[in-house]
């Protein structure tokens, strides 16, 4: 999820408070985090073997990550991250405790054995400590120690943007995946453990604790990995979709299970509308789980965390203002679009967030259209846009692990939404999402590559309109003046060159296209009134009526 801090602030705080601070400047450990440095660079993970023993009790962790990594070019130092307060007890390969530097929450460790370009490795992490708790997850990340309402112990993980490292060592980037992870938590036998993918074993251990063994066969982002401890009751389902039987398993705290089977229903409907507009859901052979958080959600792959109370709406409320949120589960639907946008296709860098909360944003009012046509969406989208702050750009800097300002959910969807209305085309619009899903499916990709895709399927070329929304605050001003029949027209506040066609009222039968551009041109109206000239409001510009030169 992520599903930001803006949301929870803009329903808890007054307007003025939040406002975005000046970007920190960047520090050694930011980069360390951040970039691919030459220690990340040589080698790609391919398999992540996790174990980890959750003590509630005293709040502790312990466990080993063997980590398995192809050589691409030959090295003997390895980048492998683990925060504070979490320590290494030991990095072993082939037997042989190595030999390590710390340097923060980032540990260089000198390998002994040769690495040869082509062949595997497994280097084995072993760990433990407290990691840090949560401050406010999901957003302020970290392990969240809860109890349920009859004081069973009920934890969870919170991680992205803060990072994976917080709780298990390992390679931390979105830009790089294992092919393939088993994810093995020792817990309190009074307690289930779901984690992601399928449930392989579940063993006793003889003394009082037990191992839920867990395997996700698909490419997962590291960020997703989660732990889930609690009482929980247990729900199945089946999805007949595109790619044939999926599996539903609702893991809802026991004493939540009628209402959570009701709730949970809306989950069929969802995966019928994204994989109409997104195609096949990515992940069939590890199936979808929805398991209920002491915190809000978080789009956890193929393990939605699911903490919205069973309430539709966000909390009750309809971040829109419209009316039209109120109906379905907003973390169901916002946290499940995730899996295809994040998940399956997710971003290098941190800083290109926006392809995952700004198609998330955008497939919310998708979501809308499905149950209640495309006027209905429309509305839902435009409705968003009072969550816009135009504060910061959407794209800060690069390499530095750095996600942009919280517009990235209701302005990046609001700049889909544009997009959509100059591509003009339904289904050639769906055609582009699934074409997207299906090119990049599992895969890590930069913004730019998503924006190039676009454009090359549309043969409209969008490179200022990404420039206008992603890079600067500016909303584009359509400014007109009305001369008797003469509209005269021009774009102001936009980047140099800024090329966006739009749909305006030139006669009384409807909208026409006109093309813009910094300078003044004319049209001919024949309006009855001509005070009734409008902008289509589903492109997200302004305009403003002025008169003399
Ligand atoms: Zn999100």
């Amino acid at each position: 999820m992520r599903s930001s801090l803006w949301l929870i602030t803009l329903l808890l705080l007054p307007a003025s408070a939040g406002l975005a601070q000046e970007a920190a400047p960047p520090t050694h450990a930011d980069t360390l985090r951040g970039s691919i440095t030459p220690e990340r660079a040589w080698w790609d993970v391919t398999y992540y073997d996790l174990a980890v023993r959750v003590n509630p009790a005293d709040s502790a962790l312990r466990g080993v990550n063997a980590i398995t990594y192809r050589v691409v070019t030959t090295d003997s130092v390895i980048q492998i991250d683990l925060q504070r307060p979490l320590q290494v007890d030991s990095f072993v390969q082939q037997g042989r405790r190595l030999e390590y530097r710390r340097d923060g929450n980032a540990f260089f460790v000198y390998l002994a054995a040769a690495q040869r370009p082509g062949e595997q490795q497994t280097l084995s992490v072993y760990y433990y400590g407290h990691p840090r708790v949560a401050k406010h997850a999901p957003w302020d990340g970290g392990l969240v120690w809860s109890a349920d309402s009859l004081g069973n112990d009920w934890v969870a993980t919170a991680c992205q943007g803060l990072g994976a490292s917080v709780w298990w060592p390992n390679k931390d980037t979105q830009a790089d995946e294992p092919d393939s992870q088993r994810i093995a938590i020792t817990i309190p036998d009074s307690l289930v453990d779901v984690s992601n993918g399928r449930l392989r074993s579940v063993t006793p251990n003889g003394d009082g604790t037990a191992t839920y063994e867990w395997f996700v066969s698909q490419p997962i982002n590291n960020y997703d990995v989660a732990v889930n401890a609690g009482r929980f009751g247990h729900l199945k389902e089946a999805f007949y979709g595109e790619g044939g039987r999926l599996t539903l398993n609702y893991w809802p705290l026991e004493y939540h299970l009628a209402t959570a089977s009701r709730q949970f229903a809306q989950v069929k409907t969802m995966l019928a509308c994204f994989e109409h507009w997104f195609g096949p859901y990515p992940w069939y052979a590890d199936g979808y789980q929805l398991v209920e958080t002491p915190h809000l959600g978080m789009e956890h792959q193929s393990a939605i965390a699911y903490g919205n109370h069973y309430l539709n709406g966000y909390l009750g409320h309809d971040l829109s203002g419209t009316g039209q949120g109120l109906d379905w589960d907003f973390i169901i639907v916002h946290e499940s679009a995730h899996e295809w946008w994040g998940n399956s296709l997710t971003t290098a860098d941190l800083a290109d967030m926006w392809v995952h909360e700004g198609f998330a944003n955008y497939s919310e009012g998708l979501y809308v259209e499905c149950l209640r046509g495309k006027a209905a969406g429309a509305e839902y989208n435009i409705g968003n846009r009072k969550g816009i702050r135009n504060t910061t750009p959407i794209t800060p800097a690069y390499g530095l692990n750095r996600e942009g300002s919280g517009d990235m959910y209701p302005k990046g969807g609001n700049m889909l939404h544009t997009i959509r209305q100059v591509i003009d085309n339904d289904e050639e619009w769906r055609q582009i999402l699934r074409g997207l899903q299906q090119e990049f499916r599992h895969q890590i990709v930069t913004a730019k590559q998503v924006e190039n895709y676009i454009d090359r399927k549309s043969g409209i070329d969008f490179t200022t309109v990404y420039q206008q929304y992603l890079t600067t605050t500016m909303v584009p001003v359509l400014e007109y003046r009305i001369e008797g029949p003469t509209l005269s027209y021009r774009w102001t506040n936009v980047v140099p060159n800024f090329s966006l066609p739009i749909r305006v009222t030139l006669s009384d039968t409807g909208y026409s296209v006109i093309r813009p551009t910094e300078s003044w041109q004319t049209a001919t109206l024949s309006l009855q009134n001509p005070d009734g000239f409008a902008v289509d409001p589903n492109y997200y510009v302004e305009s403003k009526r002025v008169t003399g030169m």
